[in-house]
């Protein structure tokens, strides 16, 4: 019996990946082959790459390496601390901040030769000043023409492209905007926006411009400028509504299944009870749950977004469909596996949570929300795992 345990614990030969209860593979030959597509759709624009909030939350370090090695040299981050970040990967690249620039954050952006984005009135006057004290650096300019998030107004911008009392240091490299429903082709609003863009464009003659994220640059060659930036395509996310998701998936998510229990008739499953048996049921429950971004809203049952009528979650075991059973709770979730075989589904084999076989904006969509948030919410329970681009 001793010998038995010492044997399980002084095992050094398994990799933790193989026995972890929650592992994350991202592919980084599919990420880089995602970036080289939108690089294609790109056409004669430049393709930047984003990789804010951790490289939507597969890993800068490596996903902002592979980019590099892939032929990016624009990158786009969302605070200073990111790009600092950034920087010991990338070395050659240009990093631009779009949060932009506040004070006591100068040393961080020289130090790693940052580029703020910068989006008010504020942070322009601020950062004049900056320049005009430690001499030229570039930045970028963010215009609002439209979406009421970052940007300066386009009159202001437009005023500030014939103002002659610039200083001299004052050197912007880029301008930006950024549409609101990229997402929807046919939505009004991306023709104003790319009307109003393209005054701010010929009004900076001479810098570069910048409009479409990954949606954008699906709306074809007007919309691209000379840099795009895309982020959720790179990833495998899908960028445009009601079309099918032409990117290959980079993250696969699996959990373990630590047991298999049977259910009978008229037994309810998990907190509430809100999941009835209707006949004798096999349950898996697998080491996933609300604390690993597997939100309580994917819930087979027991939550308002059911009660309107739309599907729960699912996973896939060994190739089967394995719906999610009542709630998530905060380390666990129940799959009924009552109609996959017997022999398919064991205690210690992995289900899949999203990834080749399950969408991960299928899996968005059953929790109401879209990939972007999923993949930005796992947490950090995950055993990750890289594969590495081969070419
Ligand atoms: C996040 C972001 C992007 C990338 O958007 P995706 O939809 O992920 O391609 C591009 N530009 C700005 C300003 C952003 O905030």
């Amino acid at each position: 019996m001793t010998d038995e345990l010492d044997t399980t614990f002084t095992d050094t030969d398994t990799d933790a990946f193989d026995y972890a209860p929650l592992r994350l593979t991202i592919d980084l030959g599919a990420l880089a082959d995602n970036w080289r597509d939108m690089k294609r759709r790109s056409g004669k624009a430049r393709t930047a790459a984003v990789v804010k909030a951790d490289a939507y939350g597969l890993g800068i370090e490596d996903c902002g390496s592979t980019l590099y090695h892939a032929g990016a040299r624009d990158f786009f981050v969302a605070t200073v601390a990111e790009g600092a970040t950034l920087r010991s990967y990338t070395p050659e690249a240009r990093i631009f901040v779009l949060s932009g620039i506040w004070p006591g954050q100068e040393r961080q952006v020289f130090d790693n030769d940052l580029v703020p984005v910068i989006a008010s009135e504020e942070q322009l006057s601020f950062w004049m000043g900056t320049v005009a004290e430690r001499g030229e650096h570039p930045c970028a300019l963010h215009i609002d023409t439209g979406f009421n998030r970052l940007g300066l107004p386009l009159d202001d911008a437009l005023s500030l492209a014939s103002d002659v009392t610039r200083p001299a240091s004052f050197d912007p490299v880029l301008v930006l905007s950024h549409l609101a429903c990229g997402d929807t082709p046919s939505a009004p609003m991306n023709k104003v926006q790319l009307e109003s863009f393209r005054q701010v464009s010929a009004a900076f003659e001479g810098i570069e411009s910048s409009l479409s994220a990954s949606a954008g640059i699906f709306l074809g060659p007007d919309y691209h400028f000379d840099l795009t930036r895309p982020g959720i395509a790179v990833y495998g996310g899908e960028a445009v509504n009601g079309v099918k998701n032409p990117m290959r998936p980079v993250a696969k998510a699996e959990a373990r299944i630590i047991q298999i229990r049977e259910a009978g008739e008229g037994q309810t499953v998990s907190y509430g009870g809100t999941f009835l048996l209707k006949r004798a049921s096999r349950l898996a429950i697998a080491s996933v749950g609300y604390a690993d971004g597997y939100q309580r809203s994917l819930s087979g049952s027991g939550i308002p977004l059911r009660k309107m009528g739309h599907g729960g979650a699912y996973g896939v075991i060994n190739g089967h469909k394995a719906p999610v059973a009542g709630r998530v709770t905060m380390d666990l979730t129940i799959f009924d596996v009552t109609d996959i075989p017997e022999n398919a589904v064991r205690a210690g084999d992995y289900i899949e949570l999203f990834g080749p076989n399950v969408p991960v904006d299928e899996v968005a969509h059953a929790a109401g929300t879209i990939g972007y948030e999923l993949l930005t919410g796992l947490g950090l329970r995950y055993e990750r795992q890289y594969l590495v681009d081969e070419d």
